[in-house]
C-alpha cells in the first residue's frame, strides 16, 4: 500500500473527525474483554455482526441479579419473587421505550431474532395461511429469515417469493412491487444485511406491502445495535431482534408485534406463564404479553438486555451511528487500496459491515492468518447462502464496527489483511 503525503494528511483528518465524535478511549474501558490479547497480540474484535462484546454494567447486573435477586417471576408473593418481577417488567418498559412501541405488552420476550421469526411465521402461518397465498422475502436474508418461512410454507401449500438485489447489495424495489399482489399475505425482509450492510427502505417497503394489505416483518437484528428504531414511525406489523447483538446477554431477544394482530394469533407454545384457566376441558390463554411467554423465562437476560439499553442510551444512539459511518468510511478508504480486494455489498446506505473478497484466495484463509494477528473477523456464508449464490462467491470475509472499535484498530486490521494477502498470493 502507498500513501502520498496528501493521502496521509486526509487520513489524519479523518481521524480527527472519528474522535471528535465519541470518546472512544474512555467507552472501551467499560469493556473488560478489550483488554485481552489474543495469540500474544491485543485483541482487535470485528465480529460484532455475529455477536457484541458486553459492558461492566450489563456483567454486573447478571452477577448481582444471581448474587442477590435470583427467583422466578409472576408467580410469587414473596419479596424476593416481587422484586424480580419488577425488574423484569421494567426492562420490558425499556424495550418498549427504546423502539417507540405505543404499549409494553406488545414487547414480547423471546430468545432472539431467529425464536421471534419462528413464532410469527407459526403462529400468523398456522391461522392465516392458505393453499396459494404468497409470503415475500429477500436475497438478503439471513437463515433465520428464511427457512420459519419455507417451513410454513410447505406446510400450508403457500408459496416464497424472493425480492431480488443489483450487483451494489440494494433492493430491487421496481422487482419487489411487481412482486406484490392480492394473494401477498406477509412480507419479512431484514433492515440491515449482516452480510452487506445495506440498510433496506423498511418504510417504504411497509407502506406498499399495506396498500396490498399485506403484513410486515421487520428483522432488526442487524439494525437496532446501530441505529435509531421507532416502530410507530415505520408502521411495521412485526419488528424482531437479539439482545446479544445490542451489547446483552445472549439468549434474549425480542418480538414486537402491533398489540391487535398480537390479540388476532394463536399462541405459539403452550405451558405455564401462557395461560389464565386450565382444565382438562379447556384452557383459555393470558393476555399480552404472556401469551406468547411459555414457561420460565430467560429473566436475568431481560434484566441485562434492559441494562445494556441503558448503556446505549447514555452514549446515544445518534451519536453511535455518526461515529460507526466515520469507522465504516475509513476502513473502506483503506482496504480499497489493497490490490486484489473486491467488497461485496457497496449500497448507497450502509451499516458498519464490510464484506470483501481476496483474488486467488479463501476468506477462511484470510480469516486464520489474522487471527494469529489478534483480529476477530468472520469468514463463510454468514449464514445467507442464497445471498453467496447470488454473488457467486463460495462465503466472504466480513470485518463488523461497534462504537467501542477505534481507528487504530482498523490500521492493525489492515497492516494484517496486507501480510495475510502477501504471504497466500
Ligand atoms: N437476522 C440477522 C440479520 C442476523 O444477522 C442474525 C444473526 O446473525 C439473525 C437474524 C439471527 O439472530 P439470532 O441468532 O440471535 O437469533
Amino acid at each position: 500500500m502507498l500513501y502520498t503525503t496528501t493521502s496521509i494528511l486526509k487520513l489524519k483528518r479523518d481521524l480527527l473527525k472519528i474522535t471528535q465524535i465519541l470518546d472512544v478511549e474512555s467507552i472501551r474501558k467499560d469493556f473488560p474483554i478489550l483488554k485481552r490479547e489474543v495469540n500474544g497480540k491485543p485483541l482487535v474484535y470485528f465480529d460484532n455482526g455475529a455477536t457484541s462484546q458486553k459492558p461492566q454494567v450489563v456483567i454486573d447486573a447478571i452477577t448481582n441479579y444471581y448474587t442477590n435477586e435470583n427467583s422466578n417471576i409472576h408467580r410469587g408473593i414473596h419479596t424476593l419473587s416481587q422484586e424480580a418481577t419488577n425488574a423484569y417488567e421494567e426492562a420490558r418498559k425499556k424495550v418498549q421505550q427504546f423502539i417507540n412501541a405505543k404499549h409494553s405488552n406488545e414487547i414480547i420476550f423471546t430468545k432472539g431474532t431467529t425464536d421471534s421469526i419462528n413464532l410469527v411465521a407459526s403462529s400468523f402461518g398456522k391461522k392465516h395461511l392458505k393453499k396459494g397465498d404468497e409470503i415475500i422475502i429477500s436475497t438478503m436474508e439471513h437463515h433465520s429469515n428464511i427457512v420459519p418461512w419455507q417451513m410454513i410454507c410447505e406446510e400450508k401449500e403457500a408459496i416464497l417469493k424472493v425480492i431480488p438485489i443489483n450487483d451494489k447489495g440494494e433492493l430491487l424495489m421496481d422487482e419487489f412491487k411487481k412482486l406484490l399482489s392480492p394473494k401477498t399475505k406477509m412480507v419479512a425482509v431484514t433492515h440491515v444485511s449482516n452480510t452487506l450492510g445495506t440498510i433496506n427502505p423498511v418504510k417504504e417497503i411497509i407502506a406498499e406491502a399495506h396498500q396490498k394489505g399485506a403484513l410486515v416483518l421487520i428483522d432488526g437484528a442487524q439494525a437496532v445495535p446501530h441505529t435509531k428504531v421507532d416502530v410507530q414511525d415505520l408502521d411495521c406489523d412485526f419488528y424482531a431482534f437479539s439482545g446479544h447483538k445490542m451489547f446483552g446477554p445472549t439468549g434474549v431477544g425480542i418480538l414486537y408485534g402491533k398489540e391487535a394482530i398480537l390479540n388476532n394469533l394463536p399462541p405459539y407454545q403452550g405451558g405455564g406463564d401462557m395461560i389464565k384457566t386450565v382444565t382438562f376441558e379447556k384452557t383459555t390463554y393470558n393476555e399480552l404479553p404472556h401469551k406468547f411467554e411459555a414457561g420460565t423465562p430467560n429473566i436475568v437476560g431481560g434484566i441485562g438486555l434492559g441494562v445494556a439499553i441503558d448503556y446505549m442510551n447514555s452514549i446515544g444512539i445518534s451519536t453511535i451511528e455518526a461515529y460507526e459511518h466515520e469507522l465504516l468510511a475509513y476502513a473502506t478508504k483503506q482496504i480499497k487500496q489493497i490490490e486484489g480486494v473486491r467488497i461485496i455489498g457497496e449500497a448507497k446506505n450502509k451499516a458498519s459491515v464490510l464484506s470483501f473478497v481476496v483474488d486467488g484466495t479463501h476468506p477462511s484463509d484470510i480469516g486464520m492468518i489474522i487471527d494469529k494477528l489478534g483480529v476477530a473477523i468472520r469468514t463463510g456464508h454468514h449464514c445467507t447462502e442464497p445471498l453467496m449464490n447470488r454473488f457467486n462467491v463460495p462465503g466472504t470475509a466480513r470485518a463488523s464496527f461497534a462504537f467501542y472499535n477505534n481507528e487504530e484498530e482498523i490500521d492493525i486490521f489492515i497492516a494484517a489483511l496486507n501480510r495475510a494477502v502477501t504471504m497466500l498470493k
